[in-house]
């Protein structure tokens, strides 16, 4: 009990100093892969807390990072993120990410739990989450290999330790045909722009066929270069979503062959490539008990994670197959329907109210890592159950 409340107290004497963090953070809104400035900001502060910093964490993504403090044991991660989206900037919340890991581990580290409880926590700094899917690539180069569990607590408009995500696959498509002059000698020409909408009008009719809770959608990237030349190229990026990997490559199967007949049907050549990849979310159900209870007993509702909120996808989901992980939501819209990657939810996360929150998530976290590192029996539920699950990946 001495050390709860000991990590709480420490969030709070470090506040002012992370919230100024996450409004740096949202100040810079960086891109996937081009957050330089964010990345330095954030082990400038943890270096400065005392965390050993390696940078990159892989040479692949130089805006990654591993921060760690601890000594021998289990390792828990907290992972970071801190990209932005173009025009909107941090929609996504991702400066409150970035801050609720890094309170949490400070916060574990000066209120002598960590040394206390043995073992070590780790910052993660996972960039490129909105493009790229980069934990994916983390995932393989084996940054996760020595940790025992994983945590990450997204911004939403509810407060769980619980998500349903989808699994993911982007392709792109590209058509290639011969030009013409559209009027004067549009026989002689083999019309890219026709193959790509052949395939889009595939897509509409193939949709009806898919299973319940399957996503398929796309933009034309490329639909010609002058409207009196038959196109001789036309590209799309395409995405498929469903709740499992495994019916995402049997509805993947059925679009490569639409993909083919809009080929077949005008003549045209075809390319076609897949680009991103994110493994559905594997909830590790004890770890997220455990977080909905520290979020209750630091005054924190929690709802239940369901379907109908809506689900997107994330690569956090590479990490869950790997070991016993969790995404975890902190409401910072104080309940209030407002979806991400919108103005209005960027306006939350650069809110007061927003601020507290993330201050919330972060004591809520470093209590359930305390819990991890603390009492073998909690880390071994975690671990037994995920090792249940990988009999059938
Ligand atoms: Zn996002
Ligand atoms: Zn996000």
């Amino acid at each position: 009990m001495k050390n709860r409340a000991a990590i709480i107290e420490s969030v709070d004497l470090i506040s002012a100093d992370v919230v100024g963090l996450a409004k740096i953070i949202f100040e810079f809104s960086e891109l996937s892969y081009e957050e330089y400035k964010s990345a330095e900001t954030l082990m400038d502060f943890l270096k400065g807390k005392g965390f050993s910093v390696e940078s990159p964490a892989i040479e692949e993504l130089p805006t990654s990072f591993i921060a760690s403090y601890g000594s021998s044991g289990p390792r828990v991660a907290v992972m970071a993120e801190y990209d932005a989206l173009p025009e909107i900037g941090h929609a996504c919340g991702h400066n409150l990410i970035c801050t609720t890991s890094i309170a949490a581990a400070v916060a574990l580290k000066n209120s002598g739990a960590i040394d206390e409880a043995g073992g070590t926590v780790v910052v993660v700094g996972c960039p490129a989450e909105e493009r790229g899917g980069a934990k994916r690539v983390l995932v393989e180069k084996g940054v996760f290999d020595d940790m025992s569990a994983a945590l990450i607590i997204h911004p939403a408009s509810m407060s769980t330790g619980f998500d349903i995500s989808y699994a993911l696959k982007t392709f792109s498509v590209e058509y290639f045909g011969k030009a013409a002059h559209a009027a004067a000698d549009p026989a002689k020409g083999v019309n890219a722009l026709d193959a790509v909408i052949q395939m889009f009008n595939g897509i509409s009719a193939m949709r009806q066929q898919l299973p319940e809770k399957v996503r398929v959608h796309g933009i034309i990237t490329n639909g010609g270069q002058s409207f009196n030349t038959i196109p001789d190229y036309s590209s799309a990026e395409i995405g498929i979503r469903a709740l499992t990997m495994e019916e995402v490559d049997e509805v993947s199967e059925k679009f490569r062959r639409v993909v083919e007949a809009g080929a077949l049907a005008t003549g045209c050549e075809f390319l076609l490539k897949q680009t991103e990849q994110m493994e559905e979310v594997y909830v590790n159900v004890p770890i997220a008990r455990l977080l909905d209870k520290n979020f209750e007993s630091v005054g924190e509702e929690t709802t239940p994670r369901t379907y109908e909120q809506g689900v997107g996808s994330t690569d956090v989901g590479s990490v869950t197959h790997v070991l016993p992980a969790i995404q975890g939501y902190i409401d910072i819209t104080g309940g209030k329907d407002i979806p991400t990657h919108t103005k209005e939810f960027a306006s939350c996360a650069s809110s007061d109210y927003g601020y507290k929150a993330m201050l919330r998530a972060a004591k809520a976290m470093a209590l359930t890592v305390y819990d991890l590192l603390s009492d073998q029996s909690v880390l071994k539920e975690a671990v037994d159950y995920f090792e249940e699950r990988r009999k059938e990946f």
